[in-house]
């Protein structure tokens, strides 16, 4: 019996073939694939599109072969039509499996390099450092806790009454000028001294009493070298029965050498200030040359040659001050100092101008702590 094939022209068939053999041809490398990175299996991912139009589009060889079908005679159609469909799903079939392989190539590819390698070390947080100031305010608060002090903080907006009244400043006095202290519109002042502190506690927590009160204090300064109109100050203040200026010497120079070293010495000049009295401002030896004014045979830059350097303004609270705290004077007394820590962060860093501190440029503030 002769084959069926033979019943149908041999131009059909050759054209189904034709199509069969142009597809393998170019199919042939998608077979047999070996492991594929990412990349190259999204480069065949598109090939495979493109064989896909070439093979089974409009144009294609497969689309002109199924043409034939209406074209042979009616008792040869059916095989012809099996065999056309025949090729084209095994050319779907291999198309499908091909292009199923390289997206789950892709997508495997693509999860591997999300996944997190949890063994690479980690990225460390960069540490800040701390402000010179505040280095310089925590060694001392550190040294006032260690003698007995408890720290104080209050605000920075004060009424008349607290910034200058109760610290027996009178009206008319120059510091009550506004060309020296800021005003707020509704004429409460930003304090000009930690002393407004001294008020404060002292009403709080009544007497006997030992604090400082570190904080910021505002003037009407222009900025230069040596002057902010924003500082700090650290304010002392003990008040208790029998307390005299040689616990006031006693304590400023305790402070010192505990800082400075064992070998400072202080002292108190005559002075005067509203809320103090008799009132002195002290200075301590010159910690570079130990007080000789020389550093290296040339003149010592921080004392300026004198082995002194000034610090602040210290005195016996006056009884003023006590009875507008409700201190009975004639029972108790007491002391305060005060001193800007700008200064004592510029001697100690060597920092020659204090503007420096508030530029908040990380190149110069990273060179402490
Ligand atoms: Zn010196």
């Amino acid at each position: 019996m002769t084959p069926k094939t033979t019943l149908y022209m041999i131009e059909e068939r050759a054209t189904v073939e034709a199509a069969k053999a142009a597809f393998d041809g170019e199919f042939e490398k998608f077979d047999d694939q070996p492991t594929l990175n990412g990349e190259d299996a999204g480069a065949l991912l598109s090939e495979v599109g493109t064989l896909r139009v070439r093979h089974t589009g409009k144009k294609s060889l497969l689309a002109e072969a199924k043409k034939l079908i209406g074209k042979v005679s009616p008792e040869q159609r059916g095989e012809f039509g099996q065999f056309v469909q025949s090729v084209e799903r095994s050319i779907v079939e291999r198309l499908d499996a091909a292009e199923n392989r390289l997206k789950a190539a892709v997508l495997e590819a693509k999860t591997e390099a999300e996944r997190i390698d949890v063994t690479i070390p980690g990225r460390r947080v960069k540490r800040g450092t701390l402000h010179p100031i505040t280095i310089v305010r925590q060694r001392i608060e550190e040294i006032f806790v260690s003698m007995g002090y408890s720290i104080e903080d209050d605000r920075e907006i004060e009424t008349d009454y607290y910034n200058f009244d109760a610290l027996n400043i009178p009206e008319g006095h120059p510091a009550r000028e506004s060309q020296d202290t800021f005003y707020t519109t509704d004429g409460f002042a930003l304090r000009s001294q930690t002393s407004t502190v001294q008020i404060r506690a002292m009403e709080r927590r009544g007497v006997p009493i030992r604090i400082i009160a570190p904080g910021k204090v505002f003037r009407r300064d222009t900025p230069d070298m040596t002057h902010v109109p924003m500082f700090h100050q650290i304010e002392g203040l003990c008040v208790d029965k029998g307390i005299t200026m040689a616990h006031l010497k006693g304590t400023v120079t305790e402070w010192l050498k505990r800082l400075f070293g064992e070998d400072t010495v202080t002292r108190f000049r005559p002075s005067y200030f509203p809320f103090t009295e008799p009132s002195a401002e002290f200075d301590f030896s010159c910690f570079k040359c130990h007080g000789t004014g020389k550093l290296d045979g040339e003149r010592c830059r921080p004392c300026k040659g004198s082995g002194w350097i000034e610090l602040g303004g210290s005195g016996m609270v006056h009884p003023n001050v006590l009875k507008a705290c409700g201190v009975d004077p004639t029972v108790y007394s007491g002391f305060a100092f005060g001193f800007g820590l700008e200064r004592m962060a510029a001697l100690m860093y060597s920092i020659d101008d204090i503007r420096h501190l508030f530029e908040n440029d990380v190149r110069f503030l990273e060179q402490f702590g």
